[in-house]
């Protein structure tokens, strides 16, 4: 989950950036217009965190580009502007929801949460981890283009490392997400192990670029980047 913030005052920017990693989210800053376009360009954002009074290209032109180039990202902007009008002209421009400034950070998650979840119900069929692509109705999964067959329960489990990807994913969590065990009583641990073992034969084995990470205690990370 990316998140770009552009947002020109220095500490309010940080802030939501230091707020938002520790929900485990990655976040990069861009305190100007031109830097948030040069970001939008060269990396693949889950969400934007938009502020509207922007010195040089304001928001709302900034709204107005993205939107013509990316059209299904989703996009939050944040307003010291509270008149009708200017929530108006925001949504008008293609904002998908929108904030007034000051605001309780938990108010800000808790939208997020709802872009986000909207944004992955209206995506394709789809997933994505670097060179690996999972079709989600034809239930295949390539990598580098070529296809790896999965048993029905490491697609299941697959499918939900790539819907978390960049985000540790507890071993709770895929008992409970997963194999749909709420029975604290009989542990899947070792269940779990060995299905995390033959996805890794599978997916990562061949391949340099190893996708499926153990964060040691705590479960594990599906990213293109070793945590
Ligand atoms: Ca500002």
């Amino acid at each position: 989950m990316n998140i770009l913030v552009i947002e020109d005052e220095q500490k309010v920017a940080q802030a939501l950036k230091e707020g938002l990693e520790h929900e485990g989210y990655s976040v990069d800053l861009a305190y100007t217009g031109e830097d948030g376009f040069f970001l939008l360009n060269s990396k693949q954002y889950t969400l934007l965190l938009l502020d509207l009074m922007l010195p040089g290209h304001d928001g709302i032109e900034i709204l107005k580009t993205v939107r013509t180039q990316k059209l299904d990202l989703p996009v939050l902007i944040l307003t010291a502007r509270d008149t009708v009008e200017d929530r108006v002209l925001g949504l008008d421009s293609g904002a998908d929801d929108y904030l007034v400034k000051p605001f309780a950070f938990p108010e800000l998650l808790a939208r997020i949460r709802v872009l986000l979840r909207r944004g992955r119900e209206k995506e394709s069929t789809q997933l994505q981890c670097a060179d690996m692509e999972m079709d989600l109705i034809k239930r295949k999964l390539k990598r580098d283009g070529k296809e790896i067959t999965l048993t029905l329960r490491e697609f299941e489990l697959l499918e939900y490392l790539l819907r978390h990807q960049d985000q540790i994913v507890s071993r709770e969590m895929l008992a409970t997400d997963v194999w749909k065990e709420t029975n604290r009583a009989t542990p899947i641990d070792n269940l779990l192990d060995v299905h995390i073992a033959r996805l890794r034969r599978k997916i990562d084995d061949p391949f340099e670029v190893k996708l499926l990470h153990t964060v040691r205690g705590v479960g594990f990370i599906l990213s293109e980047e070793a945590p």
